[in-house]
């Protein structure tokens, strides 16, 4: 493995600007090219791989998004950490935008993506039952609260086809299951980060209350101008926030167990 970077972050371009002396790097995989290129810099001691998931230009929608090619290519680079911020919608009148929730459970709804890296002959079936790293949370939640930021320590995600949003109807029966964030992006990401025994962390940013809320005529339906607006407002927060989980995570000392993964039939 050719390695380049300890810590992978994939999110929007906004990033860009507070890296210093980044070196891009266009990759090529058996999935198909990345997104983007990557770019790699140095921050705290610890080499940061950036790659925007939508592309630079925003060229790729949720569903044509190369997540296996986004994910090998991480790994290529040595990455063992990935930070995944994700604008995301609520279920729930307690979760504001604004706020932001680190996730720890998923629903999958989307449907034909490619999200799995064994598709035969060699055959392999992967625990998802506690998706994201443990670790990687606990640090994010911790930040958050010492950034005075509103941060949910827990939530599940349901993840939609997109790119519509989704109906009233849906929207109702999603809260009623109990989830409380939607988004459009982390199946199979987060999945894929396990394949390859990448710890992931989720960092859901509220910009608006999908469909609206039950019994609450008051909140309007998600819009793409209201959905873009909070996102401005939420970038420098994020950066802050990823920035300080970057420099507090401990590459040398892992308590979790994300990285027992067998990567045999792998071509890594
Ligand atoms: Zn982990």
């Amino acid at each position: 493995m050719n390695y380049k970077a300890d810590i992978g972050v994939f999110g929007g371009s906004g990033f860009y600007s507070f890296l210093e002396n980044v070196e891009e790097i266009e990759m090529e995989t058996p999935y198909g090219k990345p997104s983007d290129k990557i770019a790699i810099a140095t921050y705290e001691g610890k080499r940061i791989a950036f790659l925007p998931r939508h592309g630079k230009n925003h060229q790729f929608p949720p569903h044509m998004i190369p997540y296996r090619a986004n994910l090998y290519a991480m790994k290529k680079l040595g990455v063992k950490k990935i930070l995944a911020p994700t604008s995301s919608g609520s279920l729930r009148a307690d979760i504001k935008p604004g706020d932001f929730v680190i996730c720890d459970q998923f629903v999958d709804r989307t449907t034909g993506r490619k999200d799995t890296f064994y598709d035969g002959p060699v055959t392999k079936h992967i625990s998802s039952a506690h998706p994201y790293c443990p670790e990687l949370r606990k640090i994010a939640i911790q930040v958050g609260k010492d950034l005075g930021i509103t941060t949910h320590e827990k939530g599940t995600v349901v993840v939609i086809q997109g790119p519509r949003f989704s109906t009233v109807a849906e929207s109702r029966w999603f809260s009623k299951m109990g989830w409380d964030v939607i988004n459009m992006t982390q199946y199979p990401e987060v999945y894929l980060a396990r394949e390859l025994g990448i710890c992931y962390a989720n960092i859901a940013l509220i910009t608006d209350y999908d469909a609206g809320l039950e019994g609450r005529d008051d909140i309007e339906p998600v819009t793409e101008e209201a959905v873009l607006k909070v996102f401005a407002e939420n970038n420098e927060k994020v950066k802050n926030m990823l920035f300080e989980v970057i420099k507090r995570i401990d590459l040398e000392n892992s308590n979790c167990t994300c990285c027992n993964v067998d990567l045999s039939g792998l071509d890594l």
